[in-house]
């Protein structure tokens, strides 16, 4: 595990390639798990840092899949902590299914080859938990963390903003460079959620995969091409780049 100091009060945790958060703000809250193997990694985390683990309040999820709500049930248990996400991934997660059926590889033949390579395999089921509430588009969870619904990659994916902070899960990836994800159950609607986010005001962005931007970062989301108006099916273009 590896952690880094993203921004006073915002703590990255790296653990198995993905990223958990854990901020300083009304007690400690912590954004997203890890994979199912991450708990107890994620606990000596928080010692080594000097924070007692109790003190953790709430887990804030971004979405429901295996890489970020995989320790959601062991966390809760061990930190005494509640459970918050959205209700249309709350369903699966109190189901212990992480993962739609409408879940595939966005468009492009590499997209494919990832998908096919690091996720087709991958569990599509996580322990189950019970979610203590539920969050919607626009609400502030506490303390100015405000919970923004960015459906696409997952129907319940939910980014946070707080202060000039902003929390993307897998509603973009930053490895090798900033794009959309790999995989989505409707890309259209993630390509939407992308530009939606755009119009917050943030200056850092932290990622579920990939290390963070921390200048700049939405001028950053604004300049990339996400994509250049409707094809003539109405569907939305989007131009991967071949490199950073
Ligand atoms: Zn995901
Ligand atoms: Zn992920």
């Amino acid at each position: 595990l590896r952690f880094q100091l993203v921004r006073p009060g915002v703590y990255q945790l790296t653990d198995q390639e993905v990223n958990v958060f854990l901020l300083d703000c009304q007690g400690l809250t912590l954004i997203d798990t890890g994979h199912p193997s991450s708990g107890e990694v994620i606990v000596e985390a928080l010692r080594e840092l000097g924070h007692d683990p109790s003190l953790v309040s709430r887990i804030l999820l971004t979405h429901v899949h295996p890489d970020h709500a995989g320790s959601a049930a062991f966390l809760k248990k061990r930190l005494g902590a509640e459970v918050l996400c959205h209700r249309f991934d709350a369903e699966l997660l109190e189901e212990g299914v992480a993962v739609r059926k409408s879940f595939g590889p966005a468009p492009g033949l590499l997209n494919r080859l990832l998908y096919r390579a690091f996720i087709a395999r991958a569990a599509m089921e996580i322990p189950k938990a019970t979610v203590d509430r539920f969050l919607s588009e626009g609400e502030e969870v506490i303390g100015g963390i405000r919970a923004i619904h960015t459906p696409g990659h997952s129907a319940g994916h939910l980014a946070y903003l707080w202060r000039d902070t902003l929390i993307l899960g897998d509603a973009a990836l930053h490895v090798g460079w900033l794009r959309a994800g790999i995989a989505t159950e409707n890309y259209d609607q993630a390509l939407q959620s992308i530009q939606r986010l755009c119009d917050f005001k943030f200056e850092v962005a932290c990622f579920g995969h990939g290390p963070p931007i921390t200048k700049n970062a939405r001028r950053r989301f604004r300049a990339r091409q996400w994509w250049s108006g409707p094809n003539p099916s109405g569907a939305l273009n989007f131009h991967a780049p071949l490199s950073p």
